[in-house]
């Protein structure tokens, strides 16, 4: 057993996500990344900004604890999560997530393993859900 306290303080200043995010997003480990990969993070995605394409080895929780934002497994449309939601995404599921356009959206994302990333999610792939008309 491993016990980890809050880690924010002001001498550990919160990491802007660059390498592979499409624009501002910033993240707080909130615990040390383990021996087998595991990370747990707390991440703002602010408007317009979203991770690139990526797989996780062990699958991923999201917990989204503020806001509201898009979240995309590949050969679906994206789909809206707000506060409260959480989203189990499995092992090797091509996805993606993010704010919306206009919202923030702030979530503790718990990885279990390495995360695999790949390319960018262009403009035309970052979208809202498409409405649904039943006639
Ligand atoms: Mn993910």
């Amino acid at each position: 057993m491993h016990i980890v306290r809050g880690r924010a303080t002001e001498d550990r200043p919160t990491k802007k996500r660059t390498k592979t995010f499409t624009g501002d997003a910033w993240a707080d480990p909130l615990m040390p990344q383990t021996a087998d990969g595991d990370t747990i993070s707390s991440v703002t995605f602010t408007p317009g900004s979203r991770t690139y394409w990526h797989t996780h080895t062990g699958g991923q929780i999201l917990i989204v604890t503020a806001g509201l934002g898009w979240v995309c497994a590949e050969g679906s449309p994206p789909e809206v999560i707000r506060a409260g939601d959480i989203v189990w995404t499995p092992p090797g599921e091509r996805h993606w997530h993010g704010g919306t356009r206009t919202t923030i959206m702030t979530h503790v994302g718990i990885s279990i393993g390495p995360t695999n990333w790949l390319e960018a999610v262009e403009d035309e792939d970052y979208h809202a859900p498409p409405a649904i008309h039943d006639g």
